[in-house]
């Protein structure tokens, strides 16, 4: 069965919003009717700690016979279980309230909001960064997964901006190396070019210009999307802007020092066993 936007939006809102962070839901009416406010769905998929599996969890309460008492807490506790191995639970706690109403005076738009989560919405950073930034950086990016998963967005996204400032040059020495690997040593010089630029949102900017096609797996530019979300700012945004922005930057430094980084070996590998062919043609 094909899932609605808003069965989407609520299983995101289940998955990966931070607490006290209101996230807003908009259901399509069906056959011209206002909607009716999201319901728990009975079944979402997510990864397991305890199993290691991206397996459906089943909504173990409410149950329909709890739902039936139709008390708040039928209503504002949802709890989850691991279909695969039964044994791991996520259960929040959350409030909703109409956030727009249609010019009849019903709600077309609901505010969810997580008050409590158990295991708590913070992700644990990444083992491999965590190593390849260092103690002290590493420190400050817990800092900011902590401030993402209590919905700090102004804390969490300043937090992000120092590890980038940080770990800037440990990035770029990451990309330069590549390119030098790929055999682009113009690539390579312009990326250490960038590396003397003493602005930093300039370093990420000339830096990004510089990487070659071989080094943008997808045509997606990694560097481009660090600078985009660096230059954001935090002075004129709003709290959910700056939520929204070191959400992303936390994604992008995990993907380059997880997903990019080995493609990049397989690609050097591959490049590797190519060059040693012997039944390759001239
Ligand atoms: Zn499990």
């Amino acid at each position: 069965m094909e899932l609605s936007e808003a069965d989407r939006a609520i299983r995101r809102f289940i998955n990966e919003q931070p607490l006290y962070a209101p996230f807003v839901i908009r259901p399509e009416g069906v056959g011209g009717n206002p909607p009716d406010r999201p319901r728990m769905p009975a079944s979402i998929l997510r990864h397991c700690q305890r199993c290691d599996s991206g397996s459906a969890w089943v909504l173990a309460f409410p149950t329909n016979e709890d739902r039936k008492q139709n008390n708040r807490f039928t209503d504002e506790i949802a709890s989850y279980i691991c279909g695969h191995c039964g044994k791991e639970t996520l259960t929040l706690w959350f409030v909703h309230e109409a956030h727009e109403h249609n010019e009849r005076k019903r709600p077309i738009a609901w505010a969810f909001t997580k008050i409590g989560q158990n295991p708590s919405p913070q992700r644990l950073m990444d083992r491999d960064l965590a190593e390849a930034l260092g103690g002290e950086i590493a420190k400050l990016y817990r800092k900011g997964l902590t401030s993402i998963a209590h919905g700090f967005g102004i804390g969490a996204q300043a937090y992000f901006r120092r590890v980038l400032e940080e770990s800037c040059n440990v990035i770029l020495e990451m990309f330069a190396q590549e390119a030098k690997a790929a055999g682009d040593l113009d690539a390579e010089t312009r990326i250490r070019d960038a590396m003397t630029n003493r602005q930093m949102d300039e370093r990420l900017k000339e830096a990004a210009r510089a990487l070659p096609s071989s080094l943008r797996p997808g045509n997606a530019n990694p560097l481009k999307f660090l600078y985009d979300h660096y230059s954001r700012g935090i002075h004129r945004m709003e709290e959910s802007d700056c939520l929204d922005a070191a959400q992303r930057l936390d994604w992008a430094m995990t993907y380059i020092f997880k997903g990019w980084r080995q493609q990049m070996q397989e690609a050097r590998a591959f490049r590797e066993v190519i060059s040693e062919d012997p039944y390759a043609e001239e």
